[in-house]
């Protein structure tokens, strides 16, 4: 018999697009022992996750909670619910998640236009008041944090100007909520989705989903049953609203992890999050900056969770990255789509957006860098990030 010995996964700082690091609370939370789903502590927890989640997102919709799936599964979520054979769907495509939206609309029978700008800009509103009015969608998807190119949407005037056309706005917060502002009502959302691996700190497993008023009377106007059985809401919907009623049995140990992940969101506070982030980015760019590194999204424009820089002339990507792990045990990403070869994605996410990343982060990237020749000054990095902390 083959000896496989305790499961021992080597120590990494993950500072790619995703997973990011797990808090330590939150892998506390996960260790604790399985209550049934329908134990009356366990409907407590579902309870507070939920009114975390609602604060997290800035909503009071009552149709708010985490999908079974990853982050795909809560667009697959929003899709299927809201289109039925033949609607029309406008789709937003400025990298690979815009692309994923359009084969899911597309696969769920809608007749989808999409609309594009190249990899690395954002969409202007009269870009989109053009679309609208010219195909006249019941849904316009659009993804807040393209985590392919770094390039952050501004969302402000985007849920009205779909409500002018009678329109729902289908919004991507995968790799924005719990590390840039997300504001739900106010923006007038409709459909929403997120992923619990990028800026909340969590493993992969859950897709926290909510729905609109106005989206809810949509589905409840549907024609047709909702394509998928797994990702109905109508169904799904009885066990995280009132009744519990089963559906399938809820991840018992995910829920744990969100629910406590959310609650260091809680006890930070979205304003002082967002101001980490925020800070962390600023000097991660000043250091790469320092050395001669740029990104790949024009100024303005850029996540602080997902910083897309273009890989300096003479440096090779997968020696890099290589490097960084089997060295530092650094993890970045390589890029996605037009940008394979170009540009590294450095995600500073959740729990990871701390200044003890971002200096070791540069550091190690130096040593990667001088090895290959690459003419950068030593030191130059690290000191820029810290005359920006300063
Ligand atoms: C990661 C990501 C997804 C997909 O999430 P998975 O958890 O990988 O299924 C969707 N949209 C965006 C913007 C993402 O960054």
């Amino acid at each position: 018999m083959a000896e496989f010995g305790q499961l021992k996964p080597s120590p990494r700082i993950l500072l790619g697009p995703g997973p990011s690091d797990v808090h330590p609370r939150v892998l506390l939370a996960m260790a604790n022992p399985l209550l049934g789903h329908l134990d009356p502590q366990f409907l407590e927890i579902m309870n507070e996750t939920q009114e975390l989640l609602r604060q997290t997102f800035r909503t009071s919709n009552r149709l708010t909670f985490p999908v079974s799936g990853t982050g795909s599964a809560g667009m697959e979520t929003c899709v299927v619910n809201l289109i039925e054979p033949g609607d029309k769907m406008v789709v937003c495509v400025n990298g690979v998640f815009g692309q994923r939206m359009t084969d899911v609309a597309q696969r769920a029978g809608a007749a989808v236009t999409t609309i594009e700008q190249p990899w690395g800009e954002v969409f202007e509103p009269g870009q989109i008041r053009d679309v609208l009015r010219k195909v006249r969608p019941k849904v316009l998807g659009i993804v807040h944090a393209e985590t392919s190119t770094g390039a952050w949407q501004p969302l402000e005037e985007l849920g009205k100007l779909c409500h002018e056309f009678d329109a729902l706005l289908l919004l991507d917060t995968v790799t924005s909520l719990a590390g840039v502002p997300v504001e739900i009502d106010s923006w007038a959302v409709d459909a929403v989705y997120s992923g619990t691996q990028k800026c909340l700190s969590c493993p992969p497993g859950l897709s926290p989903v909510s729905f609109s008023p106005r989206a809810v009377e949509a589905i409840n106007r549907r024609k047709t049953k909702v394509q998928s059985w797994y990702l109905d809401m109508t169904m799904v919907q009885r066990y995280w609203g009132e009744e519990r009623f089963y559906h399938h049995t809820a991840p018992i140990s995910m829920v744990y992890a969100l629910r406590e992940a959310l609650g260091l969101v809680h006890e930070e506070g979205l304003p002082a999050r967002w101001s980490r982030h925020l800070r962390n980015y600023q000097a991660l760019k000043a250091g790469l900056a320092a050395m001669g590194i740029s990104y790949a999204a024009s100024e303005g424009q850029q996540l602080p969770t997902l910083n897309a820089v273009r890989i300096p002339a003479g440096v090779d990507d997968a020696t890099t990255r290589k490097r960084l792990l089997a060295e530092f045990g650094i993890e970045i990403g390589g890029g996605l789509g037009d940008f394979k070869g170009k540009v590294w994605r450095i995600g500073l996410m959740g729990y990871g957006s701390r200044p003890n990343n971002v200096l070791l982060f540069l550091a190690a990237l130096e040593q990667c860098l001088l090895a290959q020749k690459a003419q950068i000054e030593l030191g130059a990095g690290v000191a820029a990030a810290n005359r920006a902390y300063a």
